[in-house]
């Protein structure tokens, strides 16, 4: 660690504590061309990755997301939230555990209908459907949005030009 007065990259580290929780170390260190002191904290970096979506930018990882997708594809199904609850959980875990800075959308698309097909077929198929043919996981629910917000067919062969199976799909 390079000194924050001179900027000489030897210092040495005179003192090492843990704080009581033991999550912390805090080192006491001095320059060595300097002699001057100061202290530098160690911490535990559990930070969720960056996630790289599909057309190549870069989003923050957005719990609120992942839950509204996971929510949306399991609409009107009999799975409990705690169960939808625990299964967002073990994603977020497993995407902690894969300790990257980045990852791409699609690696929790995986995680995601490996969770789905546990919980619910139905709602894999839904997630699964939408999510290949479209988008990354956090557009997921505005495609699902925009599909439920299209107008019911109409009565009159004429007007219609339906697209087979897709408003059943999604419950409407
Ligand atoms: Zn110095």
């Amino acid at each position: 660690m390079k000194c924050p007065f001179c900027s000489d990259p030897n210092t040495q580290v005179t003192d090492t504590r843990e704080n009581d929780e033991g999550d912390v170390v805090r080192r006491r260190r001095r320059c060595v061309k300097c002699d001057k002191r100061f202290t530098t904290y160690e911490r535990i970096d559990l930070k969720m990755p960056h996630i790289i979506k599909r057309n190549g930018n870069r989003t923050e990882f957005d719990h609120a997301k992942l839950a509204s997708s996971m929510t949306l594809a399991l609409r009107k199904r009999p799975v409990t939230l705690e169960l939808v609850e625990a299964a967002i959980d073990r994603i977020e875990a497993r995407l902690l555990s894969l300790g990257e800075a980045e990852i791409p959308s699609e690696k929790i698309g995986e995680l995601v209908m490996r969770e789905l097909k546990k919980l619910d077929k139905v709602a894999y198929i839904r997630f699964a459907s939408v999510y290949r043919n479209f988008a990354d996981v956090d557009e997921f629910s505005e495609v699902i949005r925009e599909v439920q917000a299209r107008p019911k067919r109409s009565r009159n062969p004429r007007e219609t030009n339906p697209t087979p199976d897709e408003n059943d799909l999604f419950g409407n």
